[in-house]
Order: C-alpha cells, then sequence, then structure tokens
C-alpha cells in the first residue's frame, strides 16, 4: 500500500525524522518547511497525506489544514495534525479546521505508521467514491454532486456499546448536544445481531467493556457484510494505547483517548458522520445514474445497452442448461402516422402507454427492451415458440383490445402492434441471428397486413409463418 505523503514542519530535523521513518516503510515523501510551500506542494502534486505541524511561524498549521479542507479539489485529502502540546483544546481546534488526525510529538512509531496506513484506506476509499461521482457526471447526472464538507455532522443515529451507566450518561449528555440519537447495545452474544439490525450512522466502542472483547466485536463487525462500512469510533485509556492502534489495523475508523473531552468527542463524531454522509449520497447518486444508463427515460423499460448486455447472460444460460428461449420483437403499427396527426408529445403517450401494456403482459423475469423509436423486444427465457406465440396473442390482444388514453391530446386512440418472433436454436445460435430472425418475422408481419403475430422457424430456411391475422 504506497502512498505520497506531505511532511511540512519548520524545523528540519523534524522533516528528516517523518522522512526518514515514513520512506522506511515504503510510503513516497515530499516535504515543505511552511504553510505556503506546503499549499505549493498541494495545487501541484495533490499528496494521499498531510502530515502538518501546527506551531510554524507565517501560517499555522491550523491554517493551512482549513485551506485545504476549503479547497473543493482536496477536501477528501486527510490531514493529520503533529502537536507539540497535546492539550485537548489544540486537538478540538484542529478538528474544527477538519483535521482528521492528531499525533503528538515525539511521534511514536506505531502510533504514526497505523494512523497513515488507517488514513491511506480512507483516502482510497475517497477516490473511489470520487471516481464513481465523476462517472455519474459524464452520464448526464446533475454537476453539483455533495461534497464532504457540505455535510451535516449532526443530527445522527449512533450505538454505543458500552456497560458502565455513568459512562453511558457522559455519552448521552455529551452528543446529544449535536441532536443525535443515541441506542445503547449490552455487549453480549447477540451484540453484532442487534447491530446489524439497527440503522445506526456510528458505532461507539468503550474498551471498558467487560461482557465482550471489544475489539473481536470490531473485526467481526468488519467482516459482515451490513456493517463493513460502519464507521466504528473506539475509546480507551492511555494504558490501552496498544489496543487503540490494533484497533485502527483491524479497520476501526477512529479512536479517542480518555479522560473523554466533550467538546473532541463531539468533533470526532461529527468527522465520522460527515464522511458516512458523503459515502451514502455517493452511493445513491451512483446507482441512480446506473439506473439512468441502463433504462428508456420515457417509457422506464431498460434500454438497448442494457439489452445488448443482458441477452448475452441469458443466451449463455440456454446454451449452458439446454434450455428453450424465444426472444420478440414488437413495433407500433403506422406510428408515424400518430405523431404526424396528434403531435410528438401524444406519440410518448402512446409509447408509454404501449410500455405498461406489454410489461403487465409478460412474466417477472422476462425481460422488455425498449430498442428505440417504437420498437420492442422481449426476451422469453423457458419458453418454446409454440408458448412464445401465445403470448405474442395475448400481447396483440392487450393493445389492440382498448383504445389508449392519450391525455395530451385528450381522447382516445385505436393502437395496433405488429409482433415477429424466433426461438433460440441452440449452441451456434447467436444473440444476432436471433435478433435477425425475429426482424425477419416482424417485417413479414407488416407485410402481410400488421396487427399480427409472425414466427420464424427453423435457423437456415428462415421461413415465417403467420400465426394471426
Ligand atoms: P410501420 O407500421 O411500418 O411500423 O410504420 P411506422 O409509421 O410505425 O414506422 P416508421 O418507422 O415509418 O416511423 C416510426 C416513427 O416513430 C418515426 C419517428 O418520428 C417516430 N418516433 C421515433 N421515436 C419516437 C419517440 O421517442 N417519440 C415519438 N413520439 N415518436 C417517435
Ligand atoms: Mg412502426
Ligand atoms: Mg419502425
Amino acid at each position: 500500500m504506497s502512498a505520497r505523503i506531505l511532511v511540512v514542519d519548520d524545523v528540519p530535523i523534524n522533516v528528516r525524522l517523518l522522512q526518514a521513518k515514513l520512506t522506511a516503510e515504503y510510503f513516497d515523501v515530499v516535504t515543505a518547511s511552511d504553510g505556503p510551500s506546503a499549499l505549493e506542494v498541494m495545487a501541484t502534486e495533490p499528496p494521499d497525506i498531510v502530515l502538518l505541524d501546527v506551531m510554524m511561524p507565517g501560517m499555522t498549521g491550523f491554517e493551512v489544514c482549513r485551506r485545504i479542507k476549503a479547497n473543493p479539489r482536496w477536501t477528501h485529502i486527510p490531514v493529520v495534525m503533529v502537536t507539540a502540546l497535546d492539550l485537548p483544546e489544540d486537538r478540538v481546534e484542529g478538528l474544527e479546521a477538519g483535521a482528521d488526525e492528531f499525533l503528538t510529538k515525539p511521534v511514536d512509531d506505531l502510533a504514526l505508521l497505523a494512523r497513515v496506513r488507517s488514513l491511506v484506506r480512507l483516502k482510497m476509499l475517497m477516490d473511489e467514491w470520487r471516481m464513481r461521482q465523476e462517472t455519474g457526471q459524464r452520464l448526464g447526472m446533475r454537476d453539483d454532486g455533495p461534497t464532504l464538507s457540505a455535510e451535516s455532522g449532526e443530527g445522527a443515529e449512533i450505538l454505543l456499546v458500552a456497560d458502565d451507566d455513568r459512562q453511558l450518561l457522559r455519552y448521552q449528555t455529551t452528543l446529544d448536544r449535536d441532536g443525535h440519537t443515541i441506542g445503547v447495545v449490552a455487549p453480549g452474544a447477540d451484540a453484532i445481531d442487534r447491530i446489524q439490525k439497527a440503522s445506526a450512522s456510528l458505532l461507539i466502542v468503550d474498551l471498558n467493556v467487560q461482557s465482550v472483547d471489544p475489539l473481536r466485536l470490531c473485526s467481526q463487525l468488519r467482516s459482515h457484510e451490513a456493517t463493513r462500512h460502519l464507521p466504528i469510533l473506539i475509546v480507551g485509556s492511555e494504558a490501552d494505547t496498544p489496543k487503540l492502534i490494533k484497533g485502527l489495523e483491524l479497520g476501526v475508523n477512529d479512536y479517542l483517548k480518555k479522560p473523554l473531552e466533550p467538546n473532541e468527542l463531539r468533533a470526532r463524531v461529527r468527522t465520522q458522520i460527515k464522511r458516512k454522509r458523503f459515502q451514502q449520497r455517493i452511493i445513491a447518486m451512483h446507482e441512480a445514474s446506473l439506473a439512468m444508463a441502463l433504462t428508456d427515460g420515457l417509457t422506464g423499460l431498460y434500454n438497448r445497452n442494457y439489452f445488448a448486455a443482458h441477452v448475452e447472460a441469458l443466451l449463455r444460460n440456454a446454451r449452458e442448461q439446454g434450455r428453450p428461449l424465444s426472444l420478440m420483437m414488437v413495433d407500433v403499427d403506422h406510428f408515424k402516422a400518430v405523431n404526424d396527426t396528434y403531435g410528438h408529445a401524444a406519440g410518448d403517450e402512446v409509447l408509454q402507454e404501449l410500455a405498461r401494456r406489454i410489461s403487465n403482459g409478460v412474466r417477472g423475469f422476462d425481460l422488455v427492451a425498449r430498442l428505440g423509436g417504437e420498437e420492442f423486444v422481449i426476451v422469453m427465457p423457458e419458453c418454446r415458440a409454440q408458448e412464445a406465440r401465445l403470448v405474442g396473442e395475448r400481447l396483440r390482444g392487450l393493445v389492440c383490445g382498448s383504445r389508449f388514453e392519450v391525455p395530451a391530446i385528450g381522447r382516445q386512440l385505436e393502437v395496433t402492434a405488429s409482433f415477429g418472433l424466433a426461438q433460440y436454436g441452440g449452441f451456434a445460435d447467436s444473440a444476432d441471428d436471433l435478433m435477425a430472425r425475429a426482424d425477419q418475422a416482424l417485417y413479414e408481419a407488416k407485410r402481410t397486413g400488421r396487427n399480427r403475430v409472425v414466427a420464424c422457424m427453423g435457423i437456415e430456411k428462415r421461413e415465417c409463418q403467420v400465426a394471426s391475422a
């Protein structure tokens, strides 16, 4: 896991020390000796992590951090403040400035590397989310995507694993100030189960709990699908430091040392909640853009891209299992006349109603897609030509059997469609061949009078048979 780390400190020996430790672990290190030159490095070669000294002449580390976090290009880059003074007020100021972590000088090697590795993982995750966001934008999603800094870190559901009532009360009164609701999970055999069922945005685990091994619990949560991405904050005393570091290695997101400093707890909780919400928003946006890329905006049916990919999977299945499959092309009759007579909006409504009628007339696992214009396709696994014909007949009846309501023109229209179908012909039959035969059958249906179902029989001879008139 290599990463580029920017080390900023005005004292050369401090820079060299950190540089040596990180380089020994194969991190790629760049350095700067003051705030302005750090920002210059940010602009020219953005690092994966910034280690930032707090006390520097000119621009303090807090100010550098604020500027990094205020820039949308950099806000996702983790910043670790390296402080000589380990005062809660400093930590709170740093967290308010957007710092992700603190290390106290002299820097403890184990803590440094555990933090850096954990932040590299976070950065990689953030990069992945940002990539999804960019893909979504390329697919035409709104370009004002979510940003981490715009997320609220308040009013979340938080779960607490603790068994000391006095401690519980402290967490509750502190977190209550940011409008969080706190649920308590008593440590025990079914803790995992209850955590999985809850919909919390953050889990706080007190290392002090007696009836369960807290780190084992964290590690188990990381291996369960439902809780893999649940942010976890662990809390322990100074004497627990090795355990806290171990926690980071296990994938815990952050730790906090006792005595609990209320403002630090609040700030760290807010950071985790913001990240979680940012992640959820990107995932939702990604899913929406995927759905958009795969469905037809007018009818909500799958589009040609999705069809092309999925028909291959369905065919492979039929081939491997030796099962039948039929494919049917549907084309509205004289649709151009609808547009010409009543306008495009009326035409669109006809297509929407047709899509509804077709979807309602097939089985849930049949694939219905709009290929474009007024042309649709239906793939029916487990369906031989004889059954497919019956389906075609039923669909034909569903279309021509009752008039289409067309709100755009405030009246009803008679609509008919033609159906051409082909059956999967075994091993050597490809999707293109199958489509070509169905198309030929459709052409035959048009040629022989429309509003009918025609099946293409055989593979070689491609004789078409009119099934209805
Ligand atoms: P046939 O019975 O031979 O299929 O005749 P047709 O008029 O249905 O077929 P043709 O291919 O000549 O015309 C299809 C028309 O569909 C032409 C095009 O303007 C219209 N069309 C294509 N896409 C859309 C759409 O999304 N909305 C609307 N309203 N019309 C569309
Ligand atoms: Mg047509
Ligand atoms: Mg057409």
